[in-house]
């Protein structure tokens, strides 16, 4: 077991700088509170901080990450918050041991690879310190260095997903080393058979061709010296289990067909010199066709540079060489040579581009700043700022862009889930449809047979597929809704003239009065109810004009407007905005008793408005459009709340003077504010509920006698 004190040594010869006292503190403060805490190995808890710890020297980190590592488990395992860490350890600290705590909290469960991949996504989204996943990347290499002390399902669960979601992060950060070690140990646990029988394959077969890899590294030794090419070192070495593995799986073939079982590495001083080792290898062994690869002048996508070959040797061997310059050589040991891409077979999209420009720069900065230190503290990581990535409640992860909304998570599940979606949860709460969904939400969408999408959502989805779904329904409920609207005002102008409306409609050349190719009687209806053309202007193309004899008026528009409406009911005739077909006009929001004007609006039903709307003023430039509309005769219930500006002297007690008032002539307040100005004067503003006009009168009638009221003005909404 690893001791504190060797601990502090390490880091001292790294950082003779570091605050050691703070990692005294939390060493102390990690080991009180996981007193008594013991591992599956029998070991106390402790020993793992204390090794995660060790792994964050190797790599050289600062004294927040080590701290961090000492306090990794604190919060997840003991009664202690986070808050408190911050009390005690500070803000950066307490930073990292939350990240690693939330990490920690995320509930992997599919080891699908397209799955795999968002959570990798995820997890480097949800991150902006990359010290967390040093952390994570660290307790896991730990955690799978002992795993053989838990029960075999557990095992099995956390090498899949170390396989799945760690190695590849390691990967992709560069930590190559990190990476090997955990994919082998997740080999080792995942299929023990497997790997114990390969793992004796490949120790006979290198025992066996010891001799023979020393033979060529020497021979090589030699032809490069006698060439004059200056070489830095030459190593021979064996693939990993796990690699090779892998690759007998995916080829289908058998270890004695592996032809980079071993391969030999050339560290030269310069490119030049990589291409005239390659040159020296080619003239003493045949290549294998078609397995000379030049990184060197077309590096991958990642930065990874060097010259690959393989080639047989005098006795039949097949081996591979890999020449690149030390320059090369430390940039990909250092990580930017993450093989990841190529490896798994995939083209990368420009997402990942952008991702290793971005690892690049990182690996340029780190070359400019001096203290390694320096540059780790101040590395914040924003991989995927344009994504957000969040959970269904089985688990499943759905990557959306940036301020999605439960809606885009509904339409990305099903175009029927997005029709129907009435509410949803995220984390277990309710929430409004336009809520901005953050990374790690678990979102739950709230259904309802039947439903159907709002224009509304329009305002605030962002994903193109919730955007068209929702139009493509929209548009043809508007296209419904105009064309029976469209119907029912032809047939009212058709009986204006005394004409039967049915012998028109079924008359040859209904369907081509548009003169626009159409052919069907619902285009024309569909015209008419857009406003494109006025149901006169059809009549006048379908009957001679001295058959065209206007009739006195009589049930008007009432009968119009409540056959539209569908709903018999002869009250209705105007109603509140939540009907389909008629509807007040937002801008004005004309009352009952007061002179009104209908609009056909382009697939919204009629709009209408106050007769003195200014936007009225506009609406005439498209006469066509305009049709008449008039209150019901009859009694309505309705009530309309309109809301009151009031201009008021600064006087104490006028609000309740104003309110009292307002009860008197027995009319509700639903809401009241009352501002103050510089100039001894107020304004109070009461939005109350009214009846039709006369009663609307009456109200501001009684406030214009209030004292200290000064003006009374009706709001535009
Ligand atoms: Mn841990």
């Amino acid at each position: 077991m690893i001791r504190f004190e060797d601990l502090l040594e390490k880091i001292r010869t790294y950082s003779p700088e570091a605050d050691l006292e703070l990692l005294r503190r939390a060493y102390v403060f990690s080991a009180f509170e996981h007193k008594g805490q013991v591992r599956h190995s029998g070991e106390p808890y402790l020993v793992h901080p204390l090794e995660v710890s060790d792994l964050l020297a190797d790599m050289k980190l600062d004294v927040v990450t080590i701290a961090a590592g000492l306090l990794h488990d604190v919060v997840e395992d003991t009664l202690t918050s986070i808050d408190r860490i911050r009390e005690l350890f500070g803000p950066e600290v307490a930073h990292v041991v939350e990240g690693v705590t939330k990490i920690g909290a995320i509930p992997f469960s599919s080891s699908e690879e397209r799955q795999a991949e968002n959570f990798r996504k995820m997890l480097l989204a949800m991150v902006d310190d990359i010290r967390v996943i040093l952390v994570k990347l660290a307790d896991r290499l730990h955690n799978m260095r002992t795993l053989g002390h838990l029960p075999e399902d557990r095992r099995v669960k956390i090498a899949q997903e170390t396989l799945d979601i760690y190695a590849p992060i390691a990967n992709r950060l560069g930590m190559s080393k990190v990476k090997n070690e955990l994919e082998e140990l997740s080999f080792k646990y995942l299929e023990p058979k497997v790997y114990e029988a390969l793992r004796a394959r490949v120790e006979a077969k290198r025992k066996s061709i010891e001799g023979t890899v020393e033979g060529l590294k020497r021979t090589i030794a030699a032809k490069l010296a006698e060439a004059q090419v200056p070489v830095v070192a030459i190593d021979g070495r064996i693939k990993r289990l796990y690699s090779i593995s892998e690759k007998l799986k995916r080829q289908k073939i058998d270890l004695d067909q592996v032809y980079d079982f071993v391969a030999l590495r050339i560290i030269t001083e310069s490119v030049k010199d990589c291409y005239a080792a390659l040159g020296i290898i080619h003239q003493t062994w045949p290549p294998v066709p078609g397995r000379i690869k030049d990184f060197i002048a077309m590096p991958r996508p990642n930065g990874y540079q060097s010259l690959h070959t393989s080639v047989i040797s005098e006795h039949g061997f097949p081996f591979e060489v890999q020449i690149r310059s030390e320059e090369m050589h430390r940039r990909a040991e250092e990580g930017i040579a993450a093989h990841w891409k190529y490896k798994e077979g995939r083209v990368g999209d420009s997402r990942d581009e952008r991702y290793f420009q971005w690892m690049r720069q990182l690996i340029e900065w780190q070359q400019e700043i001096r203290d390694p230190q320096e540059f780790i503290q101040n590395l914040k990581v924003d991989l995927y700022p344009e994504e957000v990535y969040t959970f269904t409640p089985k688990g499943a992860v759905k990557a959306l862009p940036r301020n999605a909304t439960p809606v885009d998570f509904a339409y990305a599940i099903h175009t029927d889930v997005g029709h129907q979606c009435v509410g949803a949860r995220v984390n277990g709460k309710i929430v409004p449809l336009r809520t901005r969904l953050r990374n790690g939400d678990i979102v739950e969408i709230v259904t309802q047979a039947a439903h159907k999408p709002s224009r509304d959502w329009l305002n605030f989805v962002v994903t193109s597929r919730a955007r068209n779904k929702i139009r493509h329904v929209i548009h043809a409920q508007e296209k419904t809704r105009s064309t029976e609207l469209g119907r029912r005002l032809f047939e009212k102008e058709a009986r204006r003239f005394d004409l039967n409306p049915k012998t028109l409609i079924e008359a040859d050349g209904f369907g081509r009065v548009l003169g626009d190719g159409s052919t069907k009687p619902e285009e024309v209806f569909a015209a008419i109810g857009y406003g494109k053309l006025s149901a006169r202007q059809v009549l006048v193309r379908l009957v001679p004009p001295e058959q065209l004899q206007e009739k006195p008026p009589e049930g008007g528009v009432a009968s119009v407007v409540r056959r539209v409406l569908g709903t018999g009911e002869a009250k209705i005739k105007v109603r509140g905005i939540d009907d389909l077909m008629v509807f007040r006009a937002r801008c004005c929001n004309p009352i009952r008793g007061e002179k009104i004007v209908g609009y056909v609006t382009r697939g919204k039903g009629v709009s209408v408005h106050a007769a003195t709307c200014p936007n009225v003023v506009n609406l005439l430039y498209d006469p066509e459009r305009r049709i008449d509309v008039e209150w019901d005769k009859e009694g309505d219930a309705a009530r309309y709340t309109v809301r009151l500006m009031i201009q008021v002297e600064d006087r104490k007690g006028i609000l309740a003077d104003i309110s009292s008032k307002i009860a008197d002539v027995n009319t509700n307040i639903t809401n009241a504010e009352a501002r103050t100005g510089d100039d001894h004067r107020g304004r109070i503003d009461v939005t109350v509920e009214i009846s039709d006009l006369k009663h609307l009168q009456k109200v501001v009638k009684a406030l214009r006698n209030v004292t200290g009221v000064i003006d009374v003005e009706r709001a535009a909404k």
